[in-house]
């Protein structure tokens, strides 16, 4: 990708086919899709790309077994429809990015033999709505098979488990990937910059949108043919920018997670917990070297801010150690992601939980803003298909094939499950630092190392026995529009998510390389780093958690890649 610096000069003040407005898995969707249909497109993002829901994902590429079970007790055909797209979905999304999804099998234990028959015959079903996009069948485990695979389960009254397959997947790093394929596609995208208004024609159709650099603060103007607003939770924010008097439709559920050492519960495969008190599934997954447990439900506003709480530590470590022979104490979690849901209301239904992941395309008749809301990260593609297909039609072009069923994204050419291995070989780099180069730049993991062997100081770990190099951080900068410490740490390397200590100790090397990337003075990397210290610690304390300072000079754990 270009320099953001670049991106706004070839931005600002010029003219496209289609402006997308919303930088996670949505919008990132859409402007891939318009651009490998020839459209003249440019992505706009508020904030940082994947900033918002999208990198806050229980990471399940799935077609749902809750929103089944419910299709099956409610004789719903709308939901066994979301089931069965998202199905179809889950199989092209581990095709076209293999380095950042897998298969993974998740164990549902069953404490009474009525339970194992329910759960089968339901995963049955599951296996058959999939049909031809089925990964492997279900399957039970003996009550010895099944703590083969997770010691860690309670024994008393197991009976065994079954056995199901669905796909796993970086969420932070496949959206990031989805922006750069569009760009290298010849699409323009732009992060931290804002649409705050429209300017429509006599008609009152939108032609331009007004944008604000969350940087400096300066304003500008994007022409485009066609709007569209994939802003997930704000959806109804930038539909009322389109039309003041719009009724809102969005309903955000809050769900949060909770990162754990993955010893405390070993193994490579998930559990899927069926039943919570409150009627919800939970999952404990290992992902990338750490245990992700999750996740809640909980309504907010628009407005809200979003972080784990100790309560919500404490709700989802009761579900979870039900199912443990040695109960994890909260002390134990070393970090948490929280998110909104961007749910599309149905009218009447008050609870959350019960509202279909289903989407929802909008053409507003009047401004002709198309806004596609609500989905879920599975079915990104599809519902960017729908709006392209929109688009096309409102532009009144002919519809053409949309071309992201079999597009491979960037990083993936001539990648293989053992590519680390070349790294290794060519490179001779640890296999932990391949391993996890591998993971989250697929086949584009050279060109970090090249930089590394251009500046040796820059083969240096990021932080004393971290397999991330310093190389990394400079990449993001220069490749990725990283700008922020958060942007580097959190969606682009994932250590913020490995460890909220990790990240806090890792901060000031990050500073220091995006400094001299970016040009920042000593005082803004000081500024920077005690920002972004003051903000992790928070989120420790709020989620019940002792501080940490940066300089205490600990010894830092490896972060990602380990498993
Ligand atoms: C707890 C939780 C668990 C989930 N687990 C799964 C799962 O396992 N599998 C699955 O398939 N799905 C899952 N989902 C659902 C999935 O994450 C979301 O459906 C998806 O990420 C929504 O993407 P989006 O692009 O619509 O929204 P977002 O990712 O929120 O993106 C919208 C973007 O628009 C930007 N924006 C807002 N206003 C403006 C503006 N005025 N100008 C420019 N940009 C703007 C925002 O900054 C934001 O980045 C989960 C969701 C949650 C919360």
């Amino acid at each position: 990708m270009k320099t953001r610096t670049q991106a706004l000069i070839d931005i600002a003040d010029w003219k496209f086919d289609l402006c997308v407005i919303g930088g996670g898995a949505t919008g990132s969707g859409c402007a891939l899709d318009a651009r490998l249909r020839g459209l003249n497109t440019v992505l706009l993002e508020a904030g940082d790309l994947a900033g918002a829901t999208s990198s806050t994902s229980t990471k399940i590429v799935h077609g749902g077994v809750r929103y089944l079970e419910a299709a099956v007790k409610n004789l719903d055909p709308a939901q066994y429809r979301v089931v069965k797209r998202a199905l179809q979905e889950r199989i092209r999304m581990l095709r076209n990015a293999p380095h950042l999804s897998r298969t993974m099998e998740f164990l549902l234990p069953c404490y009474r033999w009525m339970d194992a028959a329910y759960y089968d015959i339901g995963l049955k079903m599951y296996d058959w709505v999939s049909g031809g996009a089925s990964i492997f069948p279900s399957h039970f485990l003996s009550k010895e098979e099944t703590l083969r695979r997770m010691p860690g389960l309670k024994r008393a009254h197991l009976v065994g488990s079954v056995a199901y397959a669905d796909g796993q997947f970086d969420d932070a790093r496949f959206n990031i990937t989805l922006v750069e394929s569009f760009a290298e596609a010849g699409g323009e995208a732009l992060n931290y910059a804002r649409v705050v208004g429209f300017e429509k024609d006599s008609s009152g159709r939108v032609i331009e949108a007004a944008v604000e650099d969350q940087l400096t603060g300066r304003k500008f103007a994007v022409r485009a043919a066609a709007f569209v607003n994939a802003t997930g939770p704000f959806s109804d924010t930038v539909r009322a920018l389109g039309t003041p008097e719009i009724a809102p439709r969005m309903r955000l559920s809050k769900g949060i997670h909770i990162l754990l050492p993955l010893e405390l519960m070993p193994g490579a495969d998930a559990l899927l917990i069926p039943k919570t008190e409150d009627g919800r599934v939970l999952f404990a997954i290992p992902w990338m070297g750490r245990l992700l447990v999750g996740t809640t439900e909980q309504e907010v506003g628009v407005h809200d801010e979003l972080y784990v709480t100790k309560n919500e530590v404490d709700y989802v470590l009761h579900h979870l150690n039900q199912y443990l022979e040695r109960p994890i104490g909260a002390d134990r979690v070393v970090s948490g992601i929280a998110g909104a849901r961007p749910l599309v209301s149905s009218g009447d239904s008050r609870d959350t939980k019960k509202l279909a992941r289903d989407d929802e395309l909008e053409i507003d008749s009047k401004s002709g803003l198309i806004s596609i809301m609500g989905g879920k990260w599975t079915t990104y593609r599809a519902m960017a298909e729908d709006t392209i297909d929109a688009v096309q039609r409102q532009l009144c072009i002919p519809k053409t094939e949309c071309l992201t069923k079999n597009h491979p994204l960037i990083g993936t050419e001539g990648y293989t499950a053992d590519y680390w291995q070349v790294l290794v070989k060519e490179y001779g780099v640890s296999k932990d630092t391949a391993r996890h180069l591998a993971e989250k730049f697929g086949t584009r993991g050279p060109r970090v190392l090249e930089l590394a062997r251009e500046i040796p100081a820059l083969a240096e770990p990021l932080l004393d026995g971290s397999p991330l190099l310093r190389a990394e951080v400079t990449y993001c900068a220069r490749n990725e529009m990283a700008l922020t410490i958060e942007d580097v740490l959190f969606r682009r390397l994932g250590v913020q998510v490995y460890g909220w200590r990790d990240a806090i100790r890792t901060a000031p090397a990050v500073a220091s390389i995006l400094r001299a990337e970016l040009g920042w003075s000593a005082q803004a990397e000081q500024h920077a780093i005690e920002q972004y210290v003051g903000k992790i610690n928070r989120y420790l304390q709020l989620a019940g958690l002792s501080a940490e300072t940066a300089a205490n000079g600990a010894t830092a754990q490896s972060a990602g890649g380990a498993n």
